[in-house]
């Protein structure tokens, strides 16, 4: 089973499918890890350009908490996230072909900010292109078809899973992967007073509760034709 996870800021897929990823990983899996953004404007006081590059290194550092095989970095610009570009699906295209993916996690196709939306589009639609033998550019050319599943949006808002996976032997991972992003941890507590890594373990337990286990993650499948598998694609 290979995996491709992607995601929009460089913590994102620890805050929603980390547990999962980890369990695949766990299960023999081989997984890649992907963001759009690079995380420039996440801070209130360090600036885009050191900021992007601590993020790719919190990033790197969740890879490999998590066990992924590599971890993309898209580096788009916060907020210029934009599923028109054609560079950025071409980029994506490329992740899909080096993958070469038997699934794609990403973002619902509806959360709380544009990138996030943006991303979902690019995750689709660079699978689609990878199977276009005239777009390829690095790679041979894949499949347009591959099975997507959309992860929880931030804190489960608008979101009804139809699948879940049972992460009560991975939330311990999920959460040391998701404090390696320091840099969001900190601000969100001095900024906002949130204590996310608190929210993230709380969803995580309210996904749990749906389900009768002790913490889960929610998924549902993105529905067209014919992304549709008999094969079971979420980890048991
Ligand atoms: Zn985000």
């Amino acid at each position: 089973m290979i995996v491709l996870a992607v995601g929009c800021h460089p913590d994102d897929l620890e805050i929603a499918c980390s547990g999962t990823l980890r369990k695949y990983v766990e299960q023999g899996a081989d997984v890649y890890m992907c963001h759009v953004a690079n995380g420039c404007q996440g801070h209130v006081v360090i600036e885009p350009d050191p900021l992007k590059e601590i993020r790719a290194r919190e990033a790197e550092e969740a890879g490999k908490i998590i066990g992924a095989k590599k971890v993309f970095n898209l580096d788009v610009d916060d907020m210029e996230v934009d599923s028109h570009d054609p560079a950025v699906i071409d980029a994506m295209a490329d992740v899909v072909r080096f993958v070469r993916p038997d699934v794609i996690i990403t973002h619902n196709a509806d959360d709380y900010m544009q990138d996030h939306t943006e991303t979902s589009r690019i995750a689709t639609n660079g699978s689609f292109c990878s199977g276009l033998h005239h777009r390829a550019r690095k790679y041979e050319a894949f499949s347009s078809f591959v099975p997507v599943f959309y992860m929880d949006t931030l804190a489960g808002v608008g979101f009804q899973p139809t699948h879940y996976v049972d992460i009560t032997a991975q939330i311990d991972t999920k959460i040391r992967a998701l404090e390696c992003h320091e840099s969001q941890l900190k601000w969100m507590f001095e900024h906002d007073g949130i204590d996310f890594a608190d929210m993230v373990r709380t969803c995580s337990k309210y996904r749990g509760y749906q389900c009768g286990v002790a913490y889960a993650e929610g998924f549902k499948p993105y529905n067209v034709y014919p992304r549709y598998s008999t094969r079971n694609l979420l980890p048991d």
